[in-house]
C-alpha cells in the first residue's frame, strides 16, 4: 500500500516518527519527511499505529 500524508494537516508533533521511525522523520526545519511511501511486511504494523495515533488524521493508506 502507498503511505500518504496530507502536509496541510500535519502539525509536526512527531507522534508518527515515534511509532514508525523507519518511515517518518522530521527534518531540521520540523517538516515531516517520508523515508518511503510504500508499506512492507516489516513496517506495516508500525505504520498502522502511526495512522491511528495521528491527532490530525493526516496519514492515510491507499491500495
Ligand atoms: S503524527 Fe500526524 S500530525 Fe504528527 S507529525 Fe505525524 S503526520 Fe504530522
Amino acid at each position: 500500500m502507498k503511505i500518504k500524508v496530507d502536509f496541510d494537516l500535519c502539525e509536526s508533533n512527531a507522534l508518527c516518527e515515534a511509532l514508525a521511525p523507519e518511515v517518518f522523520e522530521l527534518d531540521d526545519d520540523d517538516y515531516l519527511q517520508l523515508k518511503t511511501d510504500e508499506t512492507t511486511p516489516d513496517n506495516i504494523e508500525n505504520v498502522k499505529r502511526a495512522v491511528a495515533a495521528c491527532p490530525r488524521a493526516a496519514i492515510s493508506l491507499e491500495d
